[in-house]
């Protein structure tokens, strides 16, 4: 009797014939050549693939051509099932996988495919291969990095902490961590930025020779536009399918843009499916994203999605010490208590005034007192105070309404109308219209699709109860005061 393995090895490699004679050399390669036979038990193959996106793209694009070879190999019972590959493992330890059936045609016994007979269905033809690169030259490649930006001076503190270690654990085995993609969300100033930069600075202190791209989502964005416009699509993709690690910085930008999504889409899948790190940075948590295609949303889910939040006191000490003694100077513990106190906004305005007093003190030659840091920091923190007005962003507002009225996430955007999720999201939406750019139509679509009038209504009914009543007042001036704008 023949082996079990032997005998799925022997039908596979039957199936690769069949297979062979139907698509092209370059997809054969890409799509079969990395595929394991595992097992043949009851006419269901199973077969190892390397990823999630690896198993989706077969089911997209191959499935017809699957179906037909596993049925001349094994007849009408024969079924497939995939071994999808999510931990790799290392030498001593096997891969871990999960077993999932195709999904056509799902069988309610065993969960495995039933093959129907489609004999008359034609095999899916290879209309666009996305994946045919053309190398750049090393001295073409342009990482974008700031040297300054390192784990060195990356004050870890609670705020900071999951996303900083497991930062760390990315710079030192990039792409095959289960970290992949790795997205850091959260405020202004709260050093995301710093983060993914440190990463890409460790990695190319240790490995030079790796591409390591940072892009800004605006640059690009502004970049696929010239591109399409002087004809180039090619040359860009092809500069960032290269990318052994890609880190794109605030992709809250590409919301809306959507050929510029599909495009980044293209290139997210291709990266990943060959364990090319991918890193992003967002202003807000994913599902928040606006304008941003679930697909690609989707993806994010497969990697680490964490958060930088506001540093606390103690934190916030220890960013100013390490900040003082870098630029060589003395400053009285007293004075950093101060501003660690005061300044509790974000970790760039707490620079802000670091360096702004440094500048002052040497400037006019006087000795770092109270009164000068007092003057400096009202000079910062009430512009950003002002500055956060003009600029708070939904999402945030949403956050603190969630928070204030201890509602669930999803409650702003449902159609609920018990009296004080409708409360709650009327006064979501003024304060919307009040403190953000967004216009009425705007405003709609994020809670949950509602058209301008609801919008104008809601701000209506607000601005009169403030007006009328005592208590309600009293309830926007917390919100306000949370939301630092009073
Ligand atoms: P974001 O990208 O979140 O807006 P940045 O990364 O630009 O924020 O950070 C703003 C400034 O604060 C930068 O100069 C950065 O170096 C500094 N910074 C932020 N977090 C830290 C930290 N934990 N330790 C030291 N510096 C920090
Ligand atoms: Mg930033």
């Amino acid at each position: 009797m023949i082996p079990m393995s032997q005998n799925c090895i022997t039908v596979w490699n039957n199936c690769l014939r069949i297979i062979r004679q139907h698509v092209g050399e370059q997809s054969f390669e890409t799509w079969f050549k990395p595929i394991k036979p595992v097992k043949l038990a009851d006419s269901i193959l199973t077969i190892q693939v390397p990823s999630q996106f690896f198993y989706e793209w077969l089911e997209e694009h191959y499935v017809q051509i699957l179906r037909k070879a596993i049925h001349v190999e094994l007849g009408k019972k024969g079924r497939l099932q995939y071994s999808i590959v999510v931990d790799k493992g290392n030498p001593s330890q096997q891969p871990f996988t999960i077993n999932i059936p195709n999904k056509q045609a799902q069988t309610p016994q065993t969960g495995a495919l039933r093959l129907p007979d489609n004999k008359k269905t034609p095999v899916t033809e290879e209309k666009h291969n996305p994946f045919v690169i053309k190398p750049i030259k090393p001295n073409a490649r342009k990482s974008n990095l700031n040297e300054r930006y390192t784990f060195n001076n990356f004050i870890e503190g609670g705020c900071n902490k999951v996303a900083r270690s497991a930062g760390v654990a990315v710079a030192q085995k990039p792409g095959i961590t289960a970290f992949n993609p790795f997205l850091v969300y959260g405020g202004v100033g709260l050093g995301k930025t710093h983060l993914v930069q440190a990463i890409g600075n460790e990695i190319l202190r240790q490995a030079p020779q790796k591409f390591v791209l940072y892009v800004p989502s605006d640059t690009f964005i502004t970049q696929f536009v010239e591109a399409l416009r002087t004809r180039r699509m090619q040359d860009f993709t092809n500069y960032y399918l290269q990318a052994d690690v890609l880190i794109i910085d605030d992709i809250q930008f590409l919301g809306g843009k959507e050929r510029t999504q599909e495009n980044f889409f293209h290139i997210f899948n291709h990266l990943h499916q060959l364990d090319k790190q991918i890193i992003m940075t967002s202003d807000c948590p994913p599902k928040q994203l606006q304008g941003l295609q679930d697909r690609l949303l989707s993806r994010f889910k497969w990697g680490l999605t964490t958060d930088v939040y506001v540093p606390t006191y103690p934190t916030r000490l220890t960013i100013i010490k390490n900040k003082v003694e870098s630029e060589g100077i003395q400053m009285s513990q007293s004075v950093i208590e101060y501003i660690a106190r005061n300044v509790d906004t974000n970790v760039r305005e707490l620079e802000g005034v670091v360096i702004s007093l440094i500048a002052k003190s040497s400037l006019i030659r006087q000795e770092i007192n109270m009164e000068l840091v007092d003057s400096v920091m009202s000079s910062i923190v009430s512009d950003s105070k002002k500055f956060e007005q003009r600029t708070l962003n939904a999402s945030h507002i949403q956050e603190v309404i969630i928070r204030y009225f201890s509602l669930k996430e999803q409650d702003l955007m449902s159609k609920s109308r018990k009296k004080d999720i409708s409360i709650a999201r009327q006064m979501a939406m003024y304060f919307c219209q009040e403190y953000t750019d967004l216009s009425l139509k705007n405003i709609g679509k994020i809670f949950g699709n509602r058209d301008h009038t609801t919008v104008i209504h809601a701000v209506r009914t607000v601005k009169s109860k403030i007006n009328s009543e005592l208590g309600y007042k009293e309830t926007i001036n917390q919100i306000k005061r949370e939301l630092k704008v009073l």
